[in-house]
């Protein structure tokens, strides 16, 4: 039986107490299995009808801008396929996301020592490629770690694209990367920012699936990052939280083994003993 436990302190009259509830949870969880694998088979299978939209929306723009005459008619069938696109883009980001939550849940962790520095350099170079204005990166020396690979560059990316996504409008992103001995054969990662910050009321929920703090403003999203970044590191035996950062933006920090060196490793390169 899975119990969830909840509880709050009481005051009644002067006299303190607490309340505990507990719930068996076994039914929710056996009922979550089946949705997670439903939404995995649907994320799947809209992967080749999205392609075919996508190809033919990015055909129509090649066709439509050289063939039209320069008219108000043009320019809106332009707009049209450029909003197509748009579209697109969002709903692939939706699939990759639920198929990530999905395989975090189910696909076996194949466990090796990564260089967590190279994983942090390779997301970075990727993330920063497209964007219009240089971010303000720091990476501290980071050390080898024992995770899957796959599966801890979707947590890198999601919390360094989360970083980089919810700042200021206007202001150039700032980012520090940093890693940290937390206990014996662990290792903690932060990732800290100088953003709008996560609400003290929706901390407790951003690692919760579609828990959005920001969804009535101007940034995409699926709320699906954070609960694929809990479940990786539930897997790997850690933990993620969220505070603020004290200069302002929020700080993500999870836990994952650290790992020796192997041999072949360049030098300078760090281990966590
Ligand atoms: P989303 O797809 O909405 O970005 P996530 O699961 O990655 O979903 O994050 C959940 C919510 O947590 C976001 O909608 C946002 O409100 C908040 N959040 C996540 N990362 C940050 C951050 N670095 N700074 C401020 N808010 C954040």
């Amino acid at each position: 039986t899975l119990l969830s436990v909840s509880g709050r302190p009481l005051d009644v009259d002067g006299r303190r107490g607490a309340i505990a509830v507990f719930h068996d949870i076994t039914e929710v969880r056996e009922r979550e299995g089946d949705l997670t694998a439903f939404a995995g088979i649907v994320a799947h299978d809209l992967k080749n009808p999205l392609a075919v939209i996508a190809a033919h929306a990015e055909m129509a723009r090649d066709i439509l801008a050289p063939a039209l005459p320069h008219s108000p008619e043009a320019r809106e069938a332009t707009a049209s396929v450029e909003r197509v696109s748009a579209g697109v883009v969002r709903m692939r980001r939706l699939i990759d996301d639920l198929l990530a939550y999905t395989t975090a849940r189910d696909a076996a962790l194949r466990l090796r020592p990564l260089d967590l520095a190279a994983l942090v350099g390779e997301v970075i170079a990727e993330r920063i490629n497209h964007l219009p204005v240089r971010p303000d990166i720091y990476v501290g020396p980071l050390p080898w770690v024992e995770a899957d690979p796959a599966l801890l560059r979707h947590v890198l990316d999601n919390l360094i694209g989360n970083a980089l996504k919810y700042v200021h409008p206007g202001r150039v992103p700032k980012i520090d990367v940093s890693a940290a001995p937390a206990g014996p054969g662990w290792v903690r990662v932060e990732v800290a920012d100088r953003g709008i910050g996560v609400p003290d009321a929706d901390k407790p929920h951003v690692f919760e699936s579609f828990h959005r703090a920001h969804a009535g403003q101007s940034y995409g999203g699926t709320g699906l990052g954070l609960a694929i970044c809990r479940r990786v590191i539930d897997r790997h035996g850690g933990s993620i939280t969220v505070v603020d950062n004290p200069g302002g933006g929020s700080r993500f920090s999870f836990t994952v083994p650290g790992a020796t060196l192997p041999a072949d490793a360049p030098a300078g390169a760090t281990a966590h003993e």
